[in-house]
């Protein structure tokens, strides 16, 4: 594992750490990994879709395969109960990493999408009523956009979206318009996955909560890369993913205040989420059991339990510098071309979507694979908001704590190769 001082990444330690960064590509790509074809180092600014992996996530994976698999709450034997402790333990460092107050305000999903119909079908079939509203903005990922959309329909309630500003900032005066004594649920993006945009989710919680409206903080892009505390930030639920934040796939973390989440119904019904199971009835398991619905994803706890220890061993703060200034980076030496238009606030999260006029993102990106550079393009599931920015797609470089300068001067450098051949 990497050291570096308070401020500054140890870059290429922290490489070393993660083998894929130094594979090449360019080769077939209709089988997995690296053959003879590829000759071209890769540069991989897809963070925000995906992270990659540290071996000690890995390790820590394959020691539970090797050493103590099992089922967890299940058996007394001593695999069982060795693996129940390490399931139960990714609560308490899931709780302790974004301030919450224990492991049962922590219900493991599978992603921040599940988190999201998570909440809409426990408290939204039975809480929101025809007449309320939902409040959310045009800036949001369709995981909660497209839920809430769905659930006011069912319900008869009316989904509200925020408006952003030319600068791809959340219009607050309209959010405190749109927020009124019908409002049951607030609803934000933490960071945009699109423009970068950073929210100011405690301003956005306390209007909800002047109207005893619930909050709701969408923290997918946010978790990964910079200190969150869920107390102070006083949200009611706020969701992310492990496989963003070099944890693996199959995981993703719903926080909920529990009381409120005491209250709720269970959403998938099954085993391991019982009390009790008779013919006539039934009743539910303590927090965060009882949303834990069947086989739980045990490896994938461990593999997210050794992703918080590596990224609190770097320290959020210092992973939040390294992304701003890698954004800053970025986002300078595009705006240097007057033909690539970005999107969003100078002030922003680790990642940059542009264009380049009269360019498709997808002829952009590929052309940026052709150097060895992976990026996102297309509408990063926001197109509303791309509606709004009347363009069908966009290009997306995502940074973390592995990328450096070098990197984005190759993405700046394929980006002016193929203004060139479009000239
Ligand atoms: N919200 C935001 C802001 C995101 O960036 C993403 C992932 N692109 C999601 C939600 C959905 O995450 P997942 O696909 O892991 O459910």
């Amino acid at each position: 594992m990497a050291t570096q001082d308070a401020t500054t990444l140890d870059v290429d330690a922290i490489r070393e750490d993660f083998p894929v960064l130094d594979r090449t590509v360019g080769g077939d790509v209709t089988v997995p990994g690296p053959d003879e074809g590829d000759d071209t180092p890769l540069y991989y600014l897809d963070n925000a879709a995906t992270s990659h992996t540290p071996r000690q996530v890995v390790e820590a994976m394959t020691e539970y395969y090797y050493e103590y698999n099992a089922n967890v709450h299940r058996g007394i034997h001593t695999l069982s109960q060795e693996a129940s402790v390490a399931y139960e333990k990714a609560h308490d460092r899931v709780a302790e990493f974004i301030n919450a107050a224990g492991r049962e305000e922590v219900v493991f999903t599978k992603n921040t999408t599940e988190a999201f119909n998570l909440v809409a079908y426990t408290w939204g079939l039975t809480e929101l009523e025809a007449g309320e509203n939902i409040v959310t903005t045009e800036m949001e990922h369709h995981a909660s956009l497209v839920t809430w959309q769905q659930l006011c329909e069912k319900q008869g309630a009316e989904v509200r979206y925020v408006e952003i500003d030319e600068n791809g900032e959340l219009d607050m005066d309209d959010l405190r318009e749109k927020v009124d004594d019908d409002t049951a649920m607030v609803s934000a993006v933490h960071v945009s996955n699109t423009l970068g945009t950073v929210n100011p989710v405690v301003e956005i919680t306390e209007i909800a909560h002047e109207h005893e409206a619930l909050s709701f903080i969408d923290g997918a892009q946010a978790v990964p890369t910079r200190p969150v505390d869920v107390a102070a930030m006083d949200a009611d639920f706020y969701a992310f993913s492990g496989h963003k934040m070099l944890g693996p796939t199959g995981i993703g973390v719903l926080y909920g205040k529990q009381e409120l989440l005491e209250a709720l119904p269970p959403f998938l019904v099954g085993g391991s989420m019982i009390r009790r199971v008779k013919f006539e009835e039934t009743t539910w398991e303590e927090l965060p059991w009882k949303f834990e619905a069947g086989t739980p994803p045990i490896a994938e706890a461990i593999g997210l339990t050794a992703a918080i220890d590596y990224l609190e061993e770097i320290g959020m703060e210092t992973v939040e510098r390294h992304e701003t200034e890698l954004a800053t980076y970025a986002y300078d030496r595009l705006n240097e071309f007057d033909d690539v238009e970005i999107y969003g606030p100078t002030d922003r999260g680790g990642l940059v979507s542009f264009n380049l006029d009269g360019v498709h993102a997808h002829d952009l990106s590929s052309i940026l694979d052709d150097h060895g550079v992976a990026v996102r393009a297309g509408d990063h599931c926001t197109q509303p908001l791309h509606d709004i920015l009347d363009v069908p797609a966009s290009t997306r470089a995502s940074f973390y704590i592995y990328n450096t300068k070098a990197e984005i001067d190759e993405l700046v450098e394929a980006v002016d190769t193929a203004r060139q051949l479009f000239a």
